[in-house]
C-alpha cells in the first residue's frame, strides 16, 4: 500500500556516522531531514565501531604535548596510500578532523584524554570517545531528533525518484511492506558497505578465497545501486578495511582471535610452517600480507606462558571442540593443525633462538614482542584475514556531490560515508571510518544549504 508523499530538505538513506552526523548538521542549519533505517536500529557498523577518530592538531594532543597538525594528516595519508587517494577528499577530511571532534563535544560527546598511534606512523593521532560506537548513536540520534529530523525505522530506501537528470527524492519501503515517496532537495546516500552482498565481494574484493567480515546493518550495497540508477562514476568497488585477522567461523566462539592477536608476541605461520612476516605489522598489512599465503590460511602460535599472560586468551571450550590446537611438543602441533611438522619444527627453533638473543633476523621484528615459545602446553589457532567491511561506491567531489562520468555533479545527489570511492584502498589508520562518514555528511548538508 502506498503512503502519502512526506516532504523534506535532505533525505539521509541509512543512519551510522554519515547519515546521523548529516542529518545533527542540516538540523543545525535549519534544514529539514529525513533519516531512512532499513533496520529496526540505527548504527551499521557505526553501532560495533570502537569509537577511534582520527585527527591532527587537536587539543587533545596539545595537552598531551604532540606535535601534529591537519598537514601532518594529510600527508600520512596520501603517503600511506601512494597518492592514490583523492587529494581534495583527504585535504578536507585532514582540515575538518580536529575541528569535527569539537563539533561532536558540542553535540554531547567526549573523549578520551589519551591518543594512540595506529597505521604505519608513530604520530599519535588516534583519539577516542567514551561509550565508542554505541554512544555515538546514542548522542547524534537524540540530537538530530531534537533538531527536527525524522528517524524512519524499518524503512529501507528501494530507489531514487528522478525527474530528468535531477534526483528528486527516494521510495522507501516499510516492513509492512507499504511504500512512501520522500520528495526532497537532496538526497545523501550513506547506506554503507556492501560487506554482505556476498556476490558482489566475490567479484570485488581480492580476498578471494578465506575471510571473515564483520560488518552489521543491512551492508548490501543499496547506496552503490542507487547511485548507478543515477548514473553515477562508480570505483574503489575492490577497497575495504582489512583490518588483521580472525577464526575462520566466528559463530559459536568463546573468544575472538582479534582480541587475541592484540598481545603480538605470539608466532605466526602460514600452511607450509613457515613465518612470513614481523607479527607486530599495522593490522591493515597483517591482513593483506595473511590473504597471499596458500589459502590465505596461517596459525598464530602461542605458548603456556603467553596464554596465561593475556586475559583474552581463554579458549579452553575452543581447544575441546579441536577449533584451537594443544600438543605438547612443536611436532604434535604440527600434526593436530594438519602442518608439515619439519618445517614447523625448524621455524619454531630458529624463532626462539632468535628471541632468546633478542633480534629476529628474518623479518625484524621489535626486541621488546619477541618471546620464545618454551613452556608446553602449546597452541595453534587458525587465522584468515579479517575484513570490516568495503569501502568503494560512487565517486564524489570535496562537496560531497555524487560524480557521474564526465566529472558533473549528480543534480541533487551526495554521498558519503563506506558507499564512497576515493579515500583509500588499504585502510591507513583506525580512526579513517567514522571520521571520513561523520564529516562528509555534514558536508553534503552544508553543500545543500548553499544551493537553497
Ligand atoms: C567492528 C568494527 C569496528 C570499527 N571500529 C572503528 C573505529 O573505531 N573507528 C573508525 O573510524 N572506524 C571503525 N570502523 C569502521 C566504521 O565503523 C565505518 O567506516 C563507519 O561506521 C561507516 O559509517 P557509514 O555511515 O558509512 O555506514 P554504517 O555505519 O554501516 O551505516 C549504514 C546504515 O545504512 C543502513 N542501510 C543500508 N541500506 C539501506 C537502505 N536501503 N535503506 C535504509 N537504510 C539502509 C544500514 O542498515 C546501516 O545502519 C569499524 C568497523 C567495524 C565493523
Amino acid at each position: 500500500m502506498a503512503q502519502p508523499s512526506r516532504q523534506a530538505d535532505i533525505v539521509f538513506v541509512g543512519a551510522g556516522s554519515a547519515g546521523l552526523s548529516g542529518a545533527v548538521r542540516a538540523g543545525e542549519l535549519g534544514l529539514k531531514a529525513v533519516v531512512l533505517e532499513k533496520l529496526g536500529s540505527c548504527g551499521g557498523d557505526t553501532l560495533i565501531a570502537a569509537g577511534f577518530w582520527l585527527a591532527g592538531g587537536t587539543r587533545f594532543q596539545r595537552a598531551l604535548g604532540i606535535e601534529d597538525s591537519a598537514d601532518g594528516l594529510y600527508r600520512y595519508l596520501m603517503e600511506y596510500s601512494s597518492y592514490r587517494c583523492r587529494p581534495d577528499l583527504i585535504r578536507v577530511l585532514a582540515d575538518r578532523a580536529a575541528p569535527n571532534l569539537e563539533w561532536l563535544e558540542s553535540q554531547g560527546l567526549t573523549f578520551q584524554a589519551d591518543v594512540h598511534a595506529h597505521g604505519t606512523t608513530s604520530v599519535r593521532r588516534v583519539h577516542q570517545n567514551v561509550g565508542m560506537g554505541p554512544q555515538y548513536v546514542k548522542v547524534m540520534k537524540e540530537r538530530a531528533e531534537q533538531l527536527g529530523a525524522e528517524i524512519l525505522l524499518k524503512t529501507g530506501a528501494k530507489e531514487l525518484i528522478l525527474e530528468g537528470d535531477r534526483v528528486a527524492g527516494v521510495v522507501a519501503e516499510t516492513a509492512a511492506g507499504d511504500t512512501i515517496d520522500i520528495r526532497a532537495r537532496g538526497v545523501g546516500l550513506t547506506a554503507g558497505g556492501f560487506g554482505k552482498n556476498d556476490e558482489w565481494v566475490g567479484e570485488h574484493l581480492p580476498f578471494k578465497s578465506r575471510y571473515t567480515m564483520v560488518c552489521a546493518g543491512w551492508a548490501r550495497g543499496d547506496g552503490v545501486r542507487m547511485a548507478r540508477q543515477a548514473g553515477a562514476d562508480i570505483a574503489d568497488l575492490d577497497a575495504c578495511i582489512a583490518y588483521k585477522a580472525e577464526m575462520p567461523d566466528t559463530a559459536g566462539l568463546s573468544m575472538r582471535s582479534f582480541y587475541l592477536l592484540l598481545a603480538r608476541d605470539y608466532v605466526v605461520v602460514n600452511q607450509l610452517g613457515e613465518r612470513f612476516m614481523d607479527e607486530s605489522i599495522w593490522n591493515a598489512h597483517f591482513a593483506h600480507a595473511l590473504n597471499v599465503q596458500p589459502n590465505a590460511t596461517a596459525y598464530a602460535v602461542l605458548d603456556e606462558t603467553m596464554r596465561t599472560a593475556n586475559p583474552f586468551y581463554d579458549f579452553a571450550k575452543e581447544v575441546e571442540s579441536g577449533r584451537v590446537k594443544k600438543a605438547g611438543t612443536f611436532a604434535e602441533l604440527a600434526r593436530a593443525a594438519g602442518l608439515p611438522a619439519d618445517a614447523f619444527a625448524a621455524t619454531l627453533d630458529r624463532y626462539n633462538a632468535g628471541a632468546r638473543e633478542g633480534q629476529d633476523r628474518e623479518f625484524g621484528k621489535a626486541a621488546g614482542l619477541l618471546r620464545p615459545l618454551e613452556n608446553p602446553p602449546y597452541y595453534a589457532v587458525e587465522l584468515v584475514p579479517l575484513i570490516l567491511n568495503t569501502v568503494g561506491g560512487p565517486r564524489i567531489d570535496a562537496r560531497a556531490r555524487v560524480l557521474g562520468p564526465g566529472g558533473a555533479p549528480v543534480p541533487g545527489l551526495y554521498a558519503a560515508g563506506n558507499n564512497t570511492a576515493g579515500f583509500y584502498d588499504s585502510y591507513p589508520s583506525t580512526g579513517m571510518g567514522l571520521q571520513m562518514s561523520s564529516i562528509f555528511g555534514q558536508v553534503a548538508a552544508e553543500h545543500l544549504k548553499q544551493t537553497l
